[in-house]
């Protein structure tokens, strides 16, 4: 009888004690995974792959050196902080079969939605002109799209007391338009967004699959949150505008978000979170662009370089000029 008792008993301890232990270790497994650590030097290489069999200028194109900054560790209102990410390799990316260029769909077209004829909207052309440059892919402006009251959800956000537009009614609108020639095509608006999972904002929404995408820049300007405009207004709005296009695109591309560099594909929770990030794309994310557009890196900086002086974008200008130092030996350029 005792035996029964005692045996059934210890059982009943034991089994205690493991569950007890399978507590504590998926308690670590959860905060392993719940806390975000930058990425080592290691894991940075491995993530850009084996670059060993690609051209001389490919190989330096993809070897970070000191232009590139690596992940910091976020703060607890980023985006790693409240949404630890695990990144996409280039290895990865390869494995997702991103949508790849074809003899057929070979344009970017960017479709205005709603007023832009503001005073501090930034210019269509010069969106244009960075999205044909950033992006290598020849870029088509398509005219302005009205949308009646009855196209699109509209709510009024608390707070900012402001129209929101529901993003994903817009990507419906904009699918079926998909020209037969795209690659992808790029809604871009002035109305403020939301999506169903948020209840504050979103900057855009894009669906890889349907090659669409819409975003934005409402926020980019300093008076929608009743703040001052700075004297170089324009300049803000446009480089937080080519920065969300960059950012938005790429994830079209078939990219998901960086965690390895300090880069405009990493995940952004906020404004200026948003603006810390570097225009220029990091080997990692370089690599898998050049991976469907198969450009030459040193034609694409010199481009981009001039694209970057004329917008006064002048922190990319010079950051261009280092790294074409470094890439393809360039001591100076004037232009
Ligand atoms: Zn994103
Ligand atoms: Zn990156």
């Amino acid at each position: 009888m005792q035996r029964r008792v005692v045996i059934p008993g210890l059982v009943g301890l034991m089994l205690l004690i493991a569950s007890v232990r399978w507590w504590q270790a998926s308690q670590e497994i959860e905060d392993t995974i719940l806390q975000f650590h930058p990425p080592s030097l290691e894991q940075r290489l491995a993530a850009i792959g084996d670059i060993r069999d690609l051209s001389p200028t490919l190989q330096k194109a993809f070897t970070p050196g000191r232009n590139f900054l690596p992940m910091p560790m976020p703060g607890p209102r980023d985006w790693l902080a409240k949404y630890p990410e695990g990144g996409q390799t280039f290895n990865d990316f390869l494995r997702s079969e991103p949508n790849r260029l074809d003899d057929q769909r070979r344009l970017i077209y960017l479709q205005p939605i709603g007023d832009f004829a503001t005073n501090f909207a930034p210019s269509l052309e010069k969106l244009r002109e960075f999205t044909e440059t950033y992006f290598t892919l020849e870029t088509k402006l398509l005219p302005t799209l009205t949308i009646a009251a009855d196209q699109v959800t509209t709510r009024v956000r608390e707070g900012t007391e402001r129209p929101q537009w529901l993003a994903a009614d817009l990507l419906k609108l904009l699918e079926p338009q998909l020209p037969p020639d795209a690659y992808c095509l790029l809604g871009i608006t002035l109305t403020d967004l939301f999506s169903q999972t948020t209840d504050t904002y979103v900057f855009g929404q894009a669906t890889i699959k349907n090659r669409t995408g819409i975003f934005s820049f409402a926020r980019f300007d300093p008076a929608f949150y009743d703040d001052p405009r700075p004297t170089d207004v324009k300049t803000l709005i446009l480089r937080r505008s080519c920065h969300t296009l960059a950012h938005e695109t790429c994830h079209i591309f078939g990219m998901q978000h960086c965690i390895f560099y300090s880069c405009p594909v990493n995940g952004s929770n906020h404004l200026a979170e948003n603006d810390s990030r570097p225009m220029q794309l990091c080997p990692v994310c370089l690599r898998k662009l050049h991976a469907i557009v198969g450009f030459d890196p040193v034609e694409r900086d010199r481009k981009l370089q001039e694209v970057y002086q004329q917008f006064q974008f002048l922190d990319e200008a010079a950051w261009i000029q280092r790294r074409l130092r470094a890439v393809a030996g360039e001591s100076h350029r004037n232009n």
